[in-house]
């Protein structure tokens, strides 16, 4: 007989899960391929603070419903990341519809908005995270533990099983 210890999830560990995420209102927001786990590096922060805590120490073949609170998921929505744009300011061909993702120059960098609001020549955009505010339902198994290369350890996350993912 073989036992083996040590076998849970912790840092520096490469977990791959199968999960499926829903938001607050029970509708599904993501899910992993089948039978491709997402691969993640344990303690890296790749996932989200909540979800990450909830995994530590499960083993391979473990199944765990997981609800995330937006503190440790994607942030509370903050207020002051929003601001309204004159219409005029946006190209003539871009499509100007709520829910609209586009990538701004913003003194802060390169920045993800999104259109939240038309109204008449307003545009309201929200660098908000389209998660923030949520309340995150995770159904997860855990497919794989294994122990992270050199190279994942000092790039701070997990690497295909080809070798390399960026
Ligand atoms: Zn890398």
């Amino acid at each position: 007989m073989i036992i083996e210890f040590g076998r849970a999830v912790k840092s520096g560990k490469v977990v791959g899960i199968h999960y499926v995420l829903k938001n607050g209102a029970g509708e599904e927001i993501d899910r992993s391929e089948p039978n491709q786990p997402l691969e993640y590096l344990h303690g890296a922060g790749q996932i989200v603070p909540g979800l990450e805590k909830a995994l530590e120490g499960m083993q391979v073949g473990e199944k765990k419903n997981v609800k995330v609170n937006p503190a440790e998921g994607y942030g509370e929505v903050m207020p002051e990341l929003r601001g309204e744009v004159s219409r005029s300011h946006f190209p003539k061909d871009m499509p100007i519809e709520v829910g609209t993702i586009f990538r701004a120059q913003l003194p802060e960098g390169p920045t993800d908005l999104r259109i939240h609001a038309v109204i008449g020549d307003k545009v309201t955009v929200d660098a908000n995270h389209p998660l923030a505010g949520e309340t995150l339902h995770f159904d997860v198994e855990i497919a794989s533990i294994r122990n992270a290369t050199e190279e994942e350890q000092s790039h701070g996350h997990a690497h295909g099983p080809d070798g390399h993912h960026h």
